[in-house]
Parts: C-alpha cells; sequence; structure tokens
C-alpha cells in the first residue's frame, strides 16, 4: 500500500510511552502518508492486521487522494514482513486499535 521511497518506520506504540519499545515488532513500514494517518487515528490496523479507514474518512468526499490514498485500504490487510519473527505485535496492535476505535 505504500511507496517504498517514502517509507517510515511507524511505532505502534509510541515512543514516549512505557510500552513504546524500540523493537521490530513494535514498528509499521508505513509511507509518510499513513504513517501521519496512523498517528492521529484516520486508519487503524486490527490484530488480525487489518486496515480500518475512520467511519468519516470513509465517507467524506474530497476527490482522488482521499479515495486512493485512504478510503481504498478499508478491509485490506497489511503485507507481513519475510521472517515471522518480525511480524508486528497483535498484543500492542490490539492496544492500538482498542484506541482508534475510541476516536470513531
Ligand atoms: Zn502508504
Amino acid at each position: 500500500m505504500c511507496q517504498r521511497q517514502l517509507l517510515d518506520a511507524a511505532h505502534i506504540i509510541p515512543d514516549m510511552e512505557a510500552r513504546g519499545d524500540p523493537a521490530v515488532r513494535n514498528g509499521l513500514a508505513l509511507c509518510k502518508l499513513h504513517h501521519a494517518a496512523f498517528d492521529s487515528f484516520m486508519i487503524g490496523i486490527s490484530p488480525d492486521y487489518e486496515v480500518f479507514v475512520r467511519e468519516d474518512i470513509l465517507h467524506e468526499e474530497d476527490g482522488p487522494m482521499l479515495v486512493h490514498g485512504l478510503q481504498g485500504l478499508h478491509g485490506q490487510a497489511i503485507l507481513h514482513p519475510g521472517r515471522e519473527a518480525d511480524w508486528p505485535s497483535q498484543d500492542w496492535l490490539e492496544f492500538r486499535y482498542q484506541r482508534f476505535l475510541q476516536t470513531t
């Protein structure tokens, strides 16, 4: 879903929090657009690695950037790193996803 040249390492649990480990499993490779969208709870990722777009964003009408950049992600699965040991932690995703649900 992301342009390789624009990739950031996004934290599932932010750095400044006690649980915000700089571990591989606390990371998501997201481009700058989706990193910002994830950090501001416009998109959420469920513990089973499915992307959800916030309800109001999903129904907003604002042209092709929104349609392809965000709305089209709804219901898509994220790609996993090759090694299962590096997959994003489902516990941390769950923790973060609960917050996403609270913003919707
Ligand atoms: Zn992206």
